[in-house]
């Protein structure tokens, strides 16, 4: 009798590699193996999970496939290898235990604790009812816990608190939810959560205590995944005004936490993508179009069109909103980051006591350790559901970014202000956390300390690295004194290759790289740029004409400045009745009429960002900002409510003084600012269409990619996008990483690495 070639036994070597270890994939793989009558083993390999399987070549084949298809939430298989090996025998699966020295494989981001934790969280006869640090193989810290590889109990902060009889049962039980999770713990063998000031408690107590403060007005400092916020209650205005003093943070909109998708739909508007983005495993903090009424405190966002909202991803943070039956307390928490504006996150539990004295009240903490500093993503949605990173960070990270053709090790210094950094091999690149600005001795300290942990996790060794041009940039200076070679990335060139590097594109293409600033080759300041781009290099089609820019900082920090330089490159007259000239003194607008006649200190820009500045200005709505992007903020914001618009304004980038003339002419007439700002946002639109149709000309390339900080401006990345669709362009935006300059180390990386770039 002969048997059939599908049905013939066959013994296949599976090397699956990636995020597979502490995520529960051998339990998963045993019970698909069971589930299929296979026979064989699965262990821990040096690289991920090496898997012996026998049976039927097509059932065999079948599993193969579901390995992958089927996988658990928080394993990322990023190779799977197999060969044939000779057949064994045997009826039953088993899972080898793992030999010490198991080496290097990845970890996962942190997850949000997941719906059975929750479960056994809220259930009084579960013996981890109401534990501040539940977690299981689908969820909780993993990337801010993991000290170094291989991931194991002993390489996280949790190596110091000796499993209990019980987890280690669980740890130990292959059928178990907790099989293997390194981060388990319980109320025998945990960490023990605390809280300090002027009253204390430990546990279940010091959470009673803290919402009774948060209840009472107080700001409390609690430690969460990747760092310490400062929490209050977030419908209380003078709590809010009182944190904002405290903070010196200016108008800077203030995230919100709710415990789930209801209440956040009464701040901001909720569809079916918002809901499942507020709610999935990463959690970050979503922008949504604010409600005009909502139950907020009007100093959480004031003058902003969005309210940044996150739903709890930690015990202490579900436990702090109540569970059902605890007394009321606040359900809407201000949760911001812990530090003075401008420094970095504190992790220190020393730290946050000095540090955060006069910030806080009192401090709900915990003795887990944190390994490294992660802040809090930030996103928003787009009208079709796909995501725009605005700040990438807790949650994303350091899942691996698959990029179009394989790198040298190396490392990518990023950008100055909102940085990260970036570490790659192969065809992988792990972006950092967000470490945020590079201008402090902390901030440097902060990016020094992402740097080890993130090279410890990916054991990547960097051969060169890559910095920005700017001569300026702490980074670039940083990464000249790290030992490799240094390549040295334009900025624009850097923010086009990170869109093509996340959608995986070789070919050139049109880059529309929008933003503040950017060092350019002509030592200009750049930021208005269209570029033809691929991953070698790019050539400048078109920019937005130069003006100067009086004053470097002082210019950034002062949006009339801008309006009146764009005025006077434009020819129009700073009469008073123009709202930027009446936010100058007398005394302020002579000397910037000197500075700019005689061109001291007066670099030319072509920025795009500067540009929107200086409308928002022009319009009366904001001529001097404490934090970065504010003015162009008020400028969406304002274009958000103009109903009706028509037709923008005649705006190419080459003659940005027909624009100016005419917003001045609709000011004249007394046009509503709103109208302005959406004929504006048109008028942009407008003129990056009509600038990618003369290049496809010039070129025959139809796919653009729009990128730079602008682009976090979710209505003109709508028009730009629909305009190009509809003229026929294939629009490339960013969904993985920010087109800002958080997503900037990822383009350093692939210009710079590319195998071949010699
Ligand atoms: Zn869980
Ligand atoms: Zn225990
Ligand atoms: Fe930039």
């Amino acid at each position: 009798m002969t048997v059939a070639p599908s049905e013939q036994p066959v013994r296949r070597l599976v090397l699956v590699g990636g995020v597979v270890q502490g995520v529960g994939f051998r339990p998963f793989v045993h019970t698909l193996a069971t589930e299929l009558g296979l026979a064989g083993l699965v262990a821990n390999g040096p690289t991920g999970a090496r898997i012996e399987i026998e049976g039927p070549r097509r059932t065999v084949t079948r599993f193969c496939r579901r390995l992958v298809t089927d996988a658990p939430p928080l394993a990322d298989i990023s190779t799977v290898d197999t060969s044939e090996l000779p057949l064994v025998g045997g009826t039953t699966f088993a899972i080898a235990p793992t030999s010490s020295g198991a080496g290097s494989t990845l970890v996962p981001p942190d997850t949000a604790t997941c719906e059975a934790c929750l479960t056994e969280l809220a259930d009084p006869h579960d013996r981890r009812h109401r534990h501040p640090f539940i977690t299981c193989t689908g969820c909780g810290p993993r990337f801010t816990m993991t000290t170094s590889m291989p991931y194991d109990r002993s390489a996280t902060t949790m190596a110091d608190f000796p499993m209990c009889r019980d987890c280690m049962a669980e740890y130990r039980s292959p059928a178990d939810r907790r099989f293997h999770a390194q981060p388990i713990a319980c109320w025998a063998c945990g960490p023990r959560l605390r809280l300090s000031g002027p009253t204390r408690g430990e546990g279940r107590t010091g959470l009673v205590e803290a919402r009774r403060l948060l209840a009472a007005g107080a700001v409390v400092a609690v430690k969460g995944l990747g760092g310490y916020h400062l929490v209050c209650d977030a419908t209380a205005p003078s709590t809010v005004a009182e944190l904002r003093r405290r903070k010196g943070r200016g108008d800077k909109p203030f995230a919100v936490m709710v415990p789930d998708t209801g209440a956040a739909s009464l701040l901001g508007h909720v569809g079916p993508a918002e809901r499942a983005v507020l709610s999935g495993p990463e959690r970050p903090v979503v922008l949504l179009r604010r409600r005009r009424s909502s139950p907020l405190a009007p100093q959480v966002c004031p003058r902003c069109p969005d309210v940044g909202v996150m739903l709890p991803y930690t015990p202490v943070h579900r436990l702090l909103l109540g569970l059902p039956g605890d007394p009321a307390g606040p359900v809407m928490l201000v949760v911001t980051s812990g530090n003075v504006s401008g420094e970095p996150l504190v992790t220190d539990d020393g730290e946050a006591l000095s540090r955060l004295h006069g910030l806080a009240d009192a401090w709900l903490w915990h003795d887990r350790p944190i390994s490294v500093a992660c802040d809090d993503s930030v996103v928003r949605v787009r009208p079709d559901g796909s995501l725009l990173p605005l700040r990438r960070s807790r949650g994303y990270v350091p899942a691996r970014i698959r990029l179009p053709v394989p790198v040298r090790p190396v490392l990518a210094a990023g950008g100055d202000l909102k940085n990260t950094l970036c570490l790659a091999e192969g065809e992988s690149a792990w972006l950092s956390g967000h470490v945020g600005d590079m201008g402090s001795p902390a901030g440097t300290r902060a990016f020094e300390r992402a740097e080890r942990h993130l090279r410890a996790l990916t054991g990547v060794a960097p051969v060169l690295v890559a910095a920005d041009r700017h001569p300026g940039y702490r980074s670039a200076a940083w990464a000249r004194r790290y030992g490799p070679p240094v390549r040295l990335v334009q900025h624009h060139h850097a923010h086009v290759v990170s869109a093509m590097a996340e959608h995986g594109v070789r070919e050139p293409v049109l880059g529309v790289a929008f933003d503040g600033t950017g060092y350019g080759d002509d030592g200009a300041v750049w930021g208005g740029e269209i570029l033809q781009a691929d991953l070698a290099g790019f050539r400048r089609l078109a920019h937005l004409a130069y003006v100067p820019l009086p004053g470097g900082d002082a210019a950034v920090r002062n949006p009339y400045r801008m309006a009146l330089s764009h005025l006077r490159s434009a020819g129009i007259a700073w009469t008073r009745d123009l709202p930027c000239a009446a936010a100058a003194d007398d005394g302020e607008l002579t000397l910037l009429r000197q500075q700019l006649e005689r061109g001291v200190q007066c670099v030319p820009t072509s920025s795009m960002g500067r540009l929107f500045d200086a409308v928002s200005s022009l319009t009366g709505l904001c001529h001097r900002v404490d934090h970065e992007a504010q003015a162009a903020v008020e400028l969406e914001a304002a274009a958000l409510t103009a109903g009706e618009v028509g037709e923008g304004y005649p705006f190419t980038l080459d003659r940005p003084g027909r624009l100016l003339t005419a917003v001045v002419a609709d000011l004249r007439s007394g046009t509503p600012p709103q109208l302005i700002a959406a004929r504006f946002h048109v008028a942009v639109a407008d003129a990056v269409c009509s600038a990618c149709h003369t290049a496809r000309r010039h070129t025959g390339i139809g796919t653009v990619v729009l990128t730079g900080g602008v682009f976090a401006n979710g209505l003109l990345d709508q028009l730009c996008a629909t305009a190009l669709h509809t003229a026929g362009f294939t629009v490339l935006r960013h969904s993985v990483v920010p087109p800002g300059d958080g997503g900037l180390a990822l383009g350093q990386t692939v210009i710079a690495a590319r195998v071949g770039s010699d």
